[in-house]
């Protein structure tokens, strides 16, 4: 291997499952989905794709509609009818992403985890660890393809399924904070908090449930913001950035939290 290749290599990560919430597929918090924010967020996931981890993306929905805030205050929806709508929103996010990361040269494919053959893969593991293997980057839609929880909790349990290294949180903030920063303008950004503070302080940047998952395995995760230049690639290559939420060691002098 070259000094460059290696360069290139040097991460501390094999895998890697990257969940991209569906706010970066959108501007400005407006609904629906804006191809120049697809393909902004398709660069910066190119420059990770390109350090040589093995790349598996869950895509959130969120830009399109959430089930739970869909059927909320009507009796007109069945909520689980609305959460398959949210996951279907996962699919449109991913067929658009598909295409702007190939039309920068990357090779990947589409998996939905709900039925979607004519534009989706199914959700069968081990060939999307085949697929891994081979440097394509799988971008997992559809979440668990189950009602009644995030894709949060799709890309944890993703991770698990897949043997993945950390699960990153690509997301518009900075991390976790003490509180909301866009209601409190005092709240502390974590630059590492354990599982256990992140549920004892009812935190809700990640999906309690996926941290619960998570935790159960001492999986990793890094909450960051994707809005920041380089912030994904830097988080794929094991930079710190954003804030890890992990299950605590000596280093930090057994505290829970660490600003
Ligand atoms: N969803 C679901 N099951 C899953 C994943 C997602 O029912 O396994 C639905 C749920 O209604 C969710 C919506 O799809 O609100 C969109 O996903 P999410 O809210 O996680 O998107 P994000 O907030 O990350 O953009």
């Amino acid at each position: 291997m070259s000094a460059e290749e290696q360069q290139q290599r040097a991460s501390p990560y094999r895998r890697v499952v990257l969940k991209i919430s569906g706010e970066g597929f959108t501007r400005n918090n407006e609904r629906g989905i804006n191809m120049a924010s697809v393909v902004e967020l398709a660069q910066e996931t190119y420059r990770a794709a390109k350090s040589g981890v093995e790349l598996a993306i869950v895509l959130g929905g969120g830009n399109i509609l959430r089930g739970a805030q869909f059927s909320a205050g009507t009796t007109s929806i069945q909520p689980a009818t609305a959460h398959y709508m949210g996951m279907l929103a996962t699919i449109i996010n991913g067929l658009a992403f598909q295409d702007a990361l190939e039309a920068l040269g990357l090779e990947t494919r589409l998996v939905s985890a709900l039925f979607m053959q004519d534009v989706a893969e199914p959700n069968i593991h081990r060939r999307i660890e085949r697929h891994l293997s081979k440097g394509r980057v799988v971008i997992l839609t559809g979440g668990t393809g189950r009602p009644f929880v995030t894709t949060d909790t799709a890309a944890a349990q993703a991770a698990l399924e897949l043997k993945a290294d950390i699960v990153m949180k690509a997301t518009k903030v900075d991390g976790v904070f003490s509180d909301d920063p866009a209601k409190n303008p005092h709240a502390i950004l974590y630059s590492r908090i354990t599982y256990r503070e992140f549920l004892r302080q009812n935190l809700r940047v990640m999906d309690p449930e996926a941290v619960t998952k998570c935790s159960e395995h001492q999986l990793p995760i890094v909450v960051f913001n994707f809005r920041r230049p380089g912030n994904i690639e830097r988080a794929v290559r094991g930079e710190r950035v954003g804030t890890l939420i992990y299950a605590g060691d000596a280093t930090t002098g057994g505290e829970d939290v660490s600003p």
